[in-house]
């Protein structure tokens, strides 16, 4: 056919034996992992380096991370199709000299090397630092579930566990009640539907004697909860729905958007993550004090005060615990702490005073209130029980000087938003919106800082381009 552009015969012969390194561009991204590779120092930090005479010689651990780099920059983070592109992809026939290892080879040097290949996630950051691009120290802190090998089937808490047993007795029940009927007719059809039915019935209980014995095993565990696929992973709420997964904390500089520190972990919840993944980013940074901006899901007091005795100092917005404001009445910051007094000012100008100390979730709650609410004009707007109560904690001047924060820079809440998700999504698309590759905590740890590592590597080039990092690396 003629009128389209012709390609090359596959039979053609080249005066000049064409070379592997002219079909990598001077700036493609592979080179830029062959170099930040080829600069580490790979048994400093720790990779298990097999130099025995003896059989067969094993892969340089340089190559394996090569591999592994190249495929989190790809989308290609199976063992399984790291193996296949090995052996068929140009770029990383350069990368790795054309050595291509079988997927158990690979996924074993994932496995047994997770403390080094998070060490040189580290690295990168600290090369991201010498390069000037993380000057600002001002941090978003986010998290986010990802979904872990276990499937939903296979995770159980007590509610599950009760919510299937309910489900079997329901099913037995309604087979019993079919079995009846079928009992009254006298045909051949109905003997094998009763047959049939008893057949089920038999399945279910052997299920139900299978759930109990799996049910003496999640009560065994501290959360009272199991995964038996993962037995790492946790069930956790999401936006839309719940996935059995790990929450992952990032903290992300705000001005390049460049992943300062990552932290796996297996807590559904963001309320006790602040100030482990603030002072892992305050540590990376080598910064004298951090600005750390989370949203409201990381207040915590206690949170706040060991963050603010390291240095660390968060904004947030407080969650909305009473529904005054919400509801049109006098919201706290109505109320005017006197502190020569220890006593709150109200609207109405009447002094609430100290009365006493409680104790909620380990966090110590002053409580003050006037009895002169009683015959107060302005009380329908104020309270609808029988005296306003305000409460304090003994930090309550680090929330104060938080929120005062927030008032002064409204748009930190836009920043953090802009900053801390644009990481979370770019990673989810890379992973196909799919589940973590590996099984345990430790094994999807060393997967994420992976994934931190390829984001981060991704971002420099795009702001440096690849001649000016792989300069600065050689440099
Ligand atoms: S109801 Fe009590 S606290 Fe509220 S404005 Fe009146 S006196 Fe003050």
């Amino acid at each position: 056919m003629s009128g389209f552009i012709k390609g090359e015969s596959r039979h053609q012969a080249t005066l000049f034996p064409e070379k592997l390194d002219d079909f990598v561009g001077e700036d493609n991204p592979v080179r830029v992992v062959d170099v930040f590779v080829d600069k580490l120092d790979v048994s400093g930090l720790g990779f298990k380096l097999d130099t025995s005479s003896a059989g067969r010689p094993s892969y340089n651990p340089r190559t394996m991370l090569k591999l592994y780099i190249y495929g989190y920059l790809n989308k290609v983070q199976s063992s399984r199709c790291l193996e296949r592109e090995a052996l068929r992809n140009v770029e990383l026939m350069w990368l790795t000299a054309r050595l291509a290892p079988d997927f158990k080879t690979i996924a074993d040097f994932r496995k047994d090397n997770g403390e080094a290949i998070q060490l040189v996630c580290k690295q990168f950051v600290q090369l991201c630092r010498k390069l000037d691009l993380l000057t600002c120290h001002v941090v978003s802190v986010d998290g986010s579930k990802f979904k872990a090998v276990n499937n939903r089937d296979n995770n159980f808490t007590a509610a599950k566990m009760q919510r299937r047993l309910d489900e079997i007795d329901q099913s037995i029940a309604r087979y019993l009640a079919r079995i009846a009927s079928a009992d009254l007719q006298d045909s051949k059809a109905a003997e094998a539907k009763v047959k049939s039915m008893n057949d089920k019935i038999d399945k279910l209980k052997k299920e139900i004697e299978r759930l109990k014995k799996i049910e003496i095993q999640m009560l065994e565990q501290p959360d009272n909860q199991i995964s038996l696929t993962d037995p790492d992973a946790r069930s956790m709420k999401t936006r839309g729905t719940g996935i059995v997964g790990y929450n992952v904390q990032t903290a992300v500089d705000i001005e390049n958007h460049l992943i300062v520190a990552h932290e796996v972990t297996n807590s559904g919840s963001d309320r006790s993550q602040l100030h482990s993944i603030s002072s892992q980013a305050k540590l990376a940074l080598d910064a004298d004090s951090l600005d750390v901006l989370a949203d409201r899901g990381y207040f915590n007091i206690l949170q706040i005060e060991a963050c603010n005795e390291d240095g660390i100092f968060p904004t947030m917005p407080a969650p909305q615990t009473s529904n005054s404001l919400a509801q049109g009445r006098y919201g706290k910051r109505d109320f005017k702490y006197i502190e020569e007094d220890d006593e709150y000012e109200c609207p109405a100008g009447e002094r609430l005073e100290w009365h006493m100390r409680t104790t909620e979730r380990g966090v110590e709650i002053d409580k003050y209130w006037t009895t002169a609410c009683a015959d107060c004009p302005a009380k329908s707007a104020c309270t609808t029980g029988e005296y306003r109560r305000i409460s304090r904690s003994q930090s309550e001047e680090l929330v104060d000087d938080m929120l005062e924060r927030l008032e002064l820079e409204p748009n930190r809440m836009k920043t953090r938003r802009e900053t801390a998700e644009h990481p979370f999504g770019t990673i989810k698309s890379w992973m196909g919106n799919t589940h973590f590759q590996t099984r345990r905590l430790e094994n999807v740890s060393t997967e994420m800082s992976l994934h931190v590592l390829a984001y981060n590597m991704k971002r420099v080039i795009n702001i440096l381009g690849s001649s000016a990092l792989i300069n600065a690396i050689t440099a």
